[in-house]
């Protein structure tokens, strides 16, 4: 298929660009750079610097059979503190998306949407009809834009797929996380086994779980890149298909150090810090339902594998 990859200079983005040129896809990028990187775009893609609002219609006006849009705005600190960018760059922008596909007939659509739509669950592991009540700007726009997704594709007859990922990690190759603003567990951890950072803060022990610091499903960024060629290959015209994607096991702050610690050889410092405002104590997804209708299985869901690959490719980035 021949496959426009918005925001495919990112983390998640560069992969599953990587992962369909692999499984013989036609792949152009289309990404701004506002958090990407060039050279993360995979060598075999073509790619295309801009604004997805701005290009999407002339770019899909060349005639594609599918979308896979990651492009987004994605800090939460951020979305609460300058809502417009994420209400402007994430909704406005995959609206204008959305109307372009409409336009020159492109069929396909996998979203990147977010556990963040849940916010605080009643009941976990989380699944897709749960209630949707997000605790941040963020979560809001990408639950906006799911919204969005499902009326467009009943009325247009778009065959969508939104993907709910939770918490992310590993990396395939030579693509792998690297945000300049980094917010996440697991590369701040591995920056100060880098002794880039002098310690990690743990945002809070006094939560309701097993060592009192918050549970979180990883999952390995190729297990998701999978769940992306099942859900391409999946999609049917006029229907919007929601699934979460997550190991379906819970690893508390805790225990993500110590796996670093492990892997790295590194004591890692940590110092208690107060809770992070709006943190869930446990996030855990089920994905029963990707499996059984995507018929996706993860194949890394070993923290140690997650945690290590992630290890590999910022130590080789550092030279160590
Ligand atoms: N966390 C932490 N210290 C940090 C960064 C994150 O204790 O320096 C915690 C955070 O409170 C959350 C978990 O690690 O409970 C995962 O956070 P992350 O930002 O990686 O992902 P999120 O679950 O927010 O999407």
């Amino acid at each position: 298929m021949k496959l426009l990859v918005t925001g495919g200079a990112g983390y998640i983005g560069s992969v599953c660009a990587a992962r369909l040129l692999e499984a013989g896809n036609e792949v152009a990028v289309l990404d701004d750079l506002s958090t990407g990187h060039r050279d993360a775009v995979p060598d075999e893609a073509e790619f295309i610097e801009g604004d997805v609002a701005e290009q999407a219609d002339a770019v899909l006006s060349r005639g594609f059979d599918g979308v896979l849009h990651f492009a987004a705005k994605s800090l939460v600190g951020e979305s609460m503190q300058d809502p417009g960018k994420y209400w402007h760059g994430n909704v406005l922008t995959s609206v204008r998306l959305l109307d372009a596909m409409r336009t020159h007939g492109t069929p396909r659509l996998v979203f990147s949407s977010t556990a963040a739509t849940y916010g605080e669950p009643e009941q976990v592991p989380i699944t897709e009809d749960a209630p949707t009540r997000p605790t941040n700007t963020y979560g809001a726009t990408k639950l906006a834009i799911d919204h969005a997704i499902t009326s467009y594709a009943k009325a247009h007859g778009l065959a969508a797929t939104s993907l709910r990922y939770f918490n992310v990690a590993g990396a395939f190759d030579r693509f792998g996380e690297r945000h300049v603003t980094e917010t996440h567990l697991i590369p701040l951890v591995l920056q100060v086994a880098l002794g880039q950072r002098e310690h990690v803060q743990i945002f809070g022990d006094d939560y309701p779980t097993s060592d009192g610091t918050c549970v979180r499903d990883y999952i390995h960024v190729t297990d998701l890149a999978e769940a992306h060629l099942l859900a391409v290959a999946a999609a049917k015209p006029g229907t919007h298909g929601i699934f979460n994607l997550g190991n379906g096991t819970g690893f508390s702050v805790r225990q993500v150090i110590d796996a670093c610690r492990e892997i790295t050889g590194h004591d890692i410092p940590a110092k208690l810090a107060e809770r992070r405002g709006g943190d869930p104590a446990v996030l855990v997804a089920s994905s029963a339902a990707a499996q059984r209708e995507l018929g996706w299985q993860p194949k890394h869901p070993d923290l140690a594998t997650m945690v290590g690959d992630a290890w590999t490719f910022v130590a080789g980035r550092a030279g160590n």
